[in-house]
């Protein structure tokens, strides 16, 4: 077993990690950095996958703008000259037995700024939207501490909205039943203005007429995000990298940390976690007990994403537009579906029509026991439903992500926090389990962890 020494050890090489290992190496140059991941490849769940000529991602596919720290690792790195942009096409629901599009002045669903572009979009029906306009005259909304975020919606404007457009939003963007997300955590302005106020919708408009911040939207790379993780690792080349070495645990010895390795044991002054919770979990378990035990209780769902390339001439959208959301009262296996080809540029193909399809929901795992032909084979006659489609797919790619997402359910914060109160001086956790699972969150975080170092380092220094 091979003996090696650093000054900061960051375990897991996904955006967390690397943004981390590159943050740090921008504030500290003197500092030795080792970067330890457990498979040979960097990126995590940001994954481009070719699909014969063709460029798919298996992951993520955008992440959004106007995150401070996003920003500065996209300007540090001279990524931001080479961003590109989405295609301006709408988005979708699809709900009572059709494709709607998603109507402006929804926040995460609630209605905010306009009404009237829900009212026309045909998402619900009259009823529902009647029920809708009970949100102005009902008495304020009792909450105990935090409430789910689909419980507020459907306590403020009913089951209608919840189901048709809540419900997809959240479950396509989180994979999360929206009852269980915390409201409090992931929509804090919406917490607020459900706190101190008896209509949402007023609140809500009150706070956009005074919010004028703009929403600075989307990216992604010509190749793909890959090319963004793979630009970082390349940054990264005065930070020792080892790849193919999974840790399996860590231990404390006369203040210092000690990693094992399957072939190394490495020492060092201070360690950070940017590894799913579970995994960080199972590293602690021996010799961190309690905040192994507290990190297990972060559940994760499975997903699945499916690429799907037709012949163009056999993929025909009714309109122009990135893809869709699905709501769960369809019933169907499909949780949302983007529409490459119509999206970003590097998906345009004179022969092909690039489609991705999402299953997955912590209510629906019936994909985990279907063939790859059997789940392409669903996809396409679902899709069929809502477009003509004249021939079946011609490349089809199936890949599962089991324990994807973390869940950030009602409470979810009380265990981050917790665990965070418990961690020896040193010791550190970021990523997508912990302050926001969006690449820009997980960059965020990982920027104020390498600051946390810095400045600690320079405390010792200057005693
Ligand atoms: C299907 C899907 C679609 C998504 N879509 C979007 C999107 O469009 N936009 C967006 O912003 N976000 C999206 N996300 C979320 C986002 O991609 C992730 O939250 C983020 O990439 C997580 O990064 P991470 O570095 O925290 O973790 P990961 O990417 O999971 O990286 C962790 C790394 O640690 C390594 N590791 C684990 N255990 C060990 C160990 N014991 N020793 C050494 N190494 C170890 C792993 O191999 C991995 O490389 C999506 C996620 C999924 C799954």
């Amino acid at each position: 077993m091979r003996k090696l020494y650093s000054d900061v050890v960051i375990i897991g090489g996904g955006i967390s990690g690397l943004s981390a290992a590159y943050f740090l190496h921008d504030f500290r140059k003197d500092l030795k950095i080792t970067l330890v991941e457990g498979t040979d490849r960097f990126g995590g769940k940001i994954r481009t996958e070719p699909l014969g000529e063709l460029v798919g991602e298996a992951g993520p596919d955008t992440f959004a703008l106007g995150y401070p720290a996003m920003s500065t690792l996209l300007e540090k790195t001279g990524l931001e000259k080479e961003i590109i942009r989405p295609f301006p096409n709408k988005a979708y629901i699809w709900t009572r037995g059709g494709l709607h599009p998603i109507p402006e002045g929804l926040v995460m669903g609630f209605p905010s700024t306009k009404v009237g572009p829900l009212i026309n979009s045909g998402i619900l029906s009259f009823s529902d939207l009647i029920r809708c306009s009970f949100d102005i005259i009902l008495p304020k909304t009792k909450i105990d501490g935090d409430i789910g975020i689909g419980e507020l919606a459907e306590k403020r404007f009913g089951r209608g909205l919840k189901e048709s457009i809540v419900d997809p939003l959240i479950g396509g963007i989180m994979a999360c039943s929206s009852d269980r997300l915390s409201t409090k955590e992931v929509m804090p302005a919406l917490f607020k203005a459900a706190q101190e106020n008896r209509s949402l919708i007023l609140a809500m408009r009150n706070s956009t007429k005074n919010n004028k911040t703009k929403r600075a939207g989307s990216a992604s790379f010509m190749k793909g995000l890959s090319y963004m993780t793979d630009k970082i690792v390349k940054e990264l080349e005065d930070v020792e990298i080892i790849k193919g070495e999974k840790v399996t645990g860590l231990a404390m010895n006369d203040g210092q940390f000690i990693l094992e390795t399957e072939k190394s044991e490495i020492e060092g002054k201070s360690v950070v976690l940017a590894v799913p919770s579970f995994s960080s979990a199972k590293i602690l378990e021996s010799n961190f007990p309690e905040i192994s035990a507290k990190l297990s209780g972060i559940t994760y769902t499975s997903v699945a994403i499916v690429l799907l390339a037709y012949r163009k001439e056999d993929f025909n959208p009714p309109f122009s537009s990135s893809g869709f959301l699905v709501s769960p009262r369809e019933g169907k296996l499909m949780t949302a579906s983007t529409w490459l080809t119509m999206k970003w540029e590097y998906a345009k193909s004179d022969d092909y029509f690039l489609v991705r399809c999402f299953v997955g929901t912590p209510d629906d795992v019936r994909w985990e026991d279907m063939t790859d032909e059997e789940l392409t084979g669903k996809l396409n006659s679902e899709l069929s439903e809502v477009v003509h489609i004249t021939g079946n797919p011609v490349k089809a790619k199936v890949i599962r992500w089991f324990n994807a997402l973390p869940q950030y359910k009602v409470g979810h914060f009380d265990i981050v926090k917790e665990v965070e109160s418990r961690l020896p001086v040193g010791l550190y956790l970021t990523g997508a389990a912990y302050h926001g699972v969006g690449i820009p969150a997980c960059v965020t975080d990982a920027f104020n962890v390498a600051k946390k170092i810095s400045e600690k380092i320079q405390e010792k220094d200057s005693n």
